[in-house]
């Protein structure tokens, strides 16, 4: 009888489960809101990034019916052939305007935006300088253009100075950060690092994925909130957490748009996506636009809960966002206090290597705009109760 050759896979994952460091996956079964249905009970929702509740907004759920009994349930095609509809062309004049940029594209999520754009406009030769933390799909980009990647401790920006400076005069380089770090909830130093771009004449550019719908004036991302305008030559958004929806986008120059629109390999060779998501895209810019409240009332939830937190002795880290850790150490603590927490209505995931590094494996909350104050003081009054048992705090 032949041998499995994949059984290697088997192996590797069973090593996982017996070290404690697999979490199972609570599977929603209605919709994904600030107090949820998961595996049939339900829970205070702090692991999803639906930061102003957008995923059910009577808007966006409108104005995606009728693109489905419009235009169907899917393209049916690639942007280059036939899958351009006049929704994804509305949809990307209204992020260009949105992100103060000439022009912006849609991609089918923000990995593909992130992947796709970071492969396109670089090459062997070039080299690309990237905070430690950027986001996965920024650091595959980086692999999939075959420039040198330069590495540069989380924001450290001496560091990143000092691999600019060691490059040659001409030498075309990218430097790159997330906006807000997606496990630890702190922010690029856009400010800084868009001194040095200009200083070593690097490309720019930010992944905002966290940061659209969250920071700035209606939620325009952390270029706004910086006041960075003009200063970024790429700016990556999606519109799967704060928009509701699901998709990527790339918003900056005519002439970087024209190129991806040519060059950008998800763009060109993968479907696009449907016509509900897309007009439901375009209402959640008119609710930022038009309820500017709801951001409001993420901040409140977020300084409420982080104080909540801070005040039971929890190890926060350094988060300014509405994403806080609660930094544990080691991943089997991290899984058990996600388990215990969710055992008692709360759900907040266990977070360890290698989607963090070893040795600072949390449980990672998301408080959204939804979220009733009686329900994050049951989290928090939670959380103090299953920290204290395990000895946490
Ligand atoms: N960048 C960051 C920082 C993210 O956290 C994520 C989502 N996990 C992405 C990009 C990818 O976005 P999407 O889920 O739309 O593919």
């Amino acid at each position: 009888m032949r041998l499995d050759p994949l059984h290697y896979l088997h192996d590797e994952v069973e090593s996982r489960r017996q070290q404690g460091l697999l979490s199972p996956v609570h599977v929603l079964d209605g919709p994904q809101e600030a107090r949820a249905s998961f595996d049939h009970r339900q829970v205070v929702n702090l692991s999803s990034n639906n930061y102003l509740g957008l995923t059910t907004h009577p808007r966006l759920r409108e104005r995606a019916l009728e693109a489905l009994q419009r235009y169907g349930t899917g393209s049916g095609s690639v942007r280059t052939i036939a899958g351009t509809m006049d929704l994804h062309l509305e949809l990307e004049r209204r992020l260009a305007a949105f992100k103060k940029t000439e022009a912006a594209l849609v991609f089918q999520s923000g990995f593909t935006a992130n992947a796709g754009t970071v492969s396109a406009i670089l090459t062997r030769g070039d080299v690309v300088v990237s905070d430690e933390l950027n986001h996965a799909s920024i650091i595959d980009g980086c692999r999939l253009s075959r420039a040198t990647i330069k590495v540069f401790p989380h924001k450290d920006v001496g560091a990143a100075h000092k691999v600019l400076r060691e490059l040659p005069v001409g030498q075309r380089k990218l430097l790159i950060t997330d906006g807000v770090f997606s496990m630890d909830g702190d922010l690029g130093p856009l400010q800084a690092l868009s001194d040095l771009a200009e200083e070593f004449g690097a490309i720019m550019m930010v992944d905002d994925a966290h940061a659209s719908g969250v920071f700035g004036e209606n939620g325009r991302g952390t270029v706004d909130h910086f006041g960075v305008h003009g200063r970024v030559d790429i700016q990556v958004g999606t519109l799967s957490k704060a928009l509701g929806s699901v998709g990527g986008y790339v918003a900056g120059s005519r002439a970087l748009i024209d190129f991806l629109q040519d060059r950008g390999r998800p763009f060109i060779f993968s479907t696009s996506h449907p016509p509900s998501a897309v007009a439901a895209s375009i209402a959640a810019i008119d609710v930022l636009l038009e309820e500017p409240g709801l951001i409001e009332r993420l901040w409140e939830n977020t300084r409420f809960f982080k104080a909540g937190l801070r005040a039971a002795g929890f190890d926060t880290g350094l988060s300014e966002s509405p994403i806080t850790p609660v930094i544990v150490g080691d991943a089997p603590v991290a899984i058990k206090l996600s388990e215990q927490l969710f055992d008692h209505g709360v759900f907040a995931q266990g977070i360890g290597f290698p989607i963090v590094p070893r040795g600072k494996a949390r449980v990672r909350t998301i408080v959204t705009a939804t979220h009733a104050r009686e329900d994050l003081q049951y989290a928090l009054d939670t959380f103090r109760k299953v920290g204290r048992e395990l000895g946490i705090i």
